[in-house]
């Protein structure tokens, strides 16, 4: 039988009762993973773990599988229990480095950093880089991401003198209109 928690969980992702955070969309961003990725692992997967240790609350990890990859989705619900939200979401075991043990900065998790390759968007002098294929270590909880020092150097310099296979990209701003009663 179904646990009552993914019945709670995925009745939500049907009623659009869910929030992500920005971090949950650039690790879903890192990994090539669309909402409805996001979301169909919310309403197949199981339930992996829960973390009681937080007192913000149960943190709910949901794993499922989209084209052959694992992925899991971290999740907690607001106060009042009625909206779900999406802290991140991550690609389960991918060790492209050698994952090291040390606590989050930002965040009380015990959770082990996990090494991934993250795109990673900057400003300097008004001007936007954006850095794909960065290596970094993401904190599974809180999203936030560390990036060693030959890492943040080769960005420095590429901020300084754009390489040779520096791109230019097309980019779209689109605000999106009002929404009353919100
Ligand atoms: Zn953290």
């Amino acid at each position: 039988m179904l646990k009552g928690i993914l019945v709670r969980i995925r009745s939500a992702v049907y009623d659009k009762r869910y929030i992500f955070t920005d971090h949950a969309l650039e690790e879903a961003d890192a990994d090539n993973l669309s909402l409805d990725d996001v979301l169909t692992v919310l309403l197949t997967g199981d339930l992996e773990s829960e973390d009681t240790d937080d007192p913000r609350g149960i943190r709910y990890i949901v794993r499922g599988v989209i084209d052959d990859i694992e992925i899991d989705v971290i999740c907690r619900w607001r106060d009042d229990g009625t909206l779900l939200i999406i802290i991140t979401v991550y690609v389960v075991g991918c060790d492209m480095m050698s994952v090291r043990k040390y606590p989050c900065e930002f965040c009380d998790t015990q959770l082990q950093q996990e090494p991934k390759y993250v795109t990673i968007t900057r400003t300097r002098g008004g001007k936007w880089y954006i850095f794909e294929h960065v290596a970094a270590r993401v904190c599974p909880n809180c999203g936030h991401r560390y990036f060693d020092a030959d890492v943040l150097e080769m960005m420095e310099s590429g901020m300084k003198e754009h390489p040779e296979n520096a791109r230019v990209v097309e980019a779209w701003a689109i605000a999106l209109p009002d929404r009353a009663g919100r």
